[in-house]
């Protein structure tokens, strides 16, 4: 089953599923180079990535 509500473009990783969507049970997100501010979407980054 896929997340709802998370649309992602990433298709290189082994959870994307066709239409934008994710099959992983849950995605964590961080702010590129660590901490926990990000001031634009492009400084996060989602860490349950896995390449295919
Ligand atoms: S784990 Fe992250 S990168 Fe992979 S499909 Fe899900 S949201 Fe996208």
């Amino acid at each position: 089953m896929t997340l709802p509500g998370v649309k992602c473009k990433v298709q290189s990783c082994k959870y994307w599923k066709q239409g934008e969507q994710c099959d992983a049970s849950a995605i964590e997100v961080n702010v590129d180079g660590g901490g926990m501010s990000a001031r634009q979407s492009e400084q996060t980054n989602c860490h349950t990535f896995m390449p295919k």
